[in-house]
């Protein structure tokens, strides 16, 4: 087990949609360590594969003290919404209001390859879209209404975060996640 460097907007395997979990074996049920713990070190109340640059649809999470994982899921979502405040591992100390389903049912498999059915309402609900998202390719800037959003770029160009990860080069040029996906459907 070891904690992993958590990637930063502008490295591109964050606008990336990551592949099917083919193997259930030894090796993935490492990765689902390694993002436990760095998700718990950040801290964190979730963690998708790509944020550590590994491109499969496997991801962690951490709400009301119970930890979870997820491998190739999908989502079922409620027409209800929520609002509330939503951060991300990969642009650090920065939060918006962000539009979510106030339910979400999620499937798919543990790391042994079982099925696994997740329920969530609130704030785990929150968590399943926006690691399920991460999984997409997606941002949680891209579910921001568009004056927000536009704040929100304006907010990571100024991040020390990003100024520091441009001026090492590990962070090629802003670019806008081609996914214009406003409401809930993914
Ligand atoms: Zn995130």
């Amino acid at each position: 087990m070891s904690i992993q460097p958590i990637r930063y907007f502008g490295d591109p395997v964050l606008t990336t949609p990551a592949s099917e979990v083919v193997d259930f074996d030894k090796e993935l049920r490492r990765l689902v360590e390694d993002l436990t713990e760095t998700m718990i070190d950040a801290p964190g109340a979730g963690l998708a594969a790509p944020q550590i640059g590994v491109p499969l649809r496997v991801f962690v999470w951490d709400v009301d003290e119970q930890l979870g994982h997820l491998v190739n899921p999908s989502l079922d979502l409620s027409e209800e919404m929520q609002e509330g405040e939503e951060g991300c591992l990969s642009f650090p100390e920065l939060r918006y209001d962000t539009p979510r389903a106030m339910r979400a049912v999620a499937k798919g498999f543990n790391m042994y390859g079982e099925p696994v059915v997740v329920e969530g309402t609130a704030f785990l609900a929150r968590a399943l879209q926006h690691e399920t998202d991460h999984l997409n390719g997606v941002l949680f800037i891209d579910r921001l209404p568009s004056d927000l959003r536009k704040q929100a770029m304006k907010d990571i160009r100024s991040a020390d975060w990003f100024l520091e990860a441009q001026s090492l080069g590990t962070s090629p040029e802003i670019r806008i996640s081609p996914h214009q996906t406003f409401g809930k459907g993914i």
